[in-house]
């Protein structure tokens, strides 16, 4: 059963967009505590852009929608996370290409294939303080409803819940990947911009589906 179109995907992107701008000041302060105080910034000027380019694609193949919005990001985020957040969605797109409607499992492949996508651009894995310790519980989560039987509604609150103690495990463990990375043992305690900007993406797939 279909749980979305290519033009609810792309509405979708769009409220990403716009949570993305409201939380530049915080997820920018965050950065500020561990980084270069420049993830908001970075993020939003990123999400400005696909807004722009995602107003010219046809809403009717899901993996053109996740693919231009990753290569918008890729190319006007400055920083870790544009390579990042950018090869994220290009990898969806390309695991989800040419389909016009997405089933629940289709979700599951896109979550992966983005996953996949910075495990390999950043070269690294859950428990090192970065996005990834909101996006991997969040996609067990969803998996682990979904094979039980959830419905998606049900399934995206779970992943949603798995994020967000994933964000406040990113507070007690010490950053061993990018800029955090050189605070050592002074970047415990705070919490992780990247997986916080994760958490307000999936915040908002939990919501618009
Ligand atoms: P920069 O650190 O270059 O200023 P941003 O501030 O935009 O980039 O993004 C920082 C976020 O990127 C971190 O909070 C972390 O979640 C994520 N990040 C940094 N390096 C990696 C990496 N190698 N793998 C996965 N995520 C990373
Ligand atoms: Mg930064």
């Amino acid at each position: 059963m279909a749980i979305l179109t290519a033009a609810k995907l792309k509405d979708i992107i769009l409220a990403m967009a716009k949570r993305i701008e409201q939380e530049k000041d915080f997820l920018t302060e965050l950065d500020n505590a561990i980084g270069d105080g420049d993830h908001g910034i970075n993020l939003a000027r990123g999400f400005k852009a696909v807004e722009g380019k995602l107003a010219g694609v046809e809403a009717q193949d899901c993996g053109e929608i996740l693919k231009t919005t990753g290569m918008q990001l890729v190319s006007t985020v400055g920083g870790a996370s544009g390579p990042l957040y950018g090869t994220a969605f290009m990898k969806a797109g390309v695991a989800l290409k040419g389909k016009g409607e997405l089933e629940a499992a289709d979700l599951l492949t896109g979550l992966e294939a983005a996953i996949g996508g910075i495990k390999m651009r950043g070269k690294a894995t859950e428990g090192e303080k970065t996005m990834l310790d909101a996006l991997c519980p969040a996609f067990n989560a969803l998996k682990t409803g979904l094979d039980s039987g959830q419905d998606i509604k049900a399934a995206l609150v779970e992943a949603v819940h798995a994020a967000e103690k994933g964000v406040e495990y990113t507070k007690t463990i010490i950053a061993t990947k990018g800029r955090a990375s050189y605070l050592g043992e002074r970047s415990l305690g705070h919490q992780d911009p990247g997986a916080t900007s994760s958490l307000y993406l999936l915040q908002v797939l939990q919501q618009e589906i």
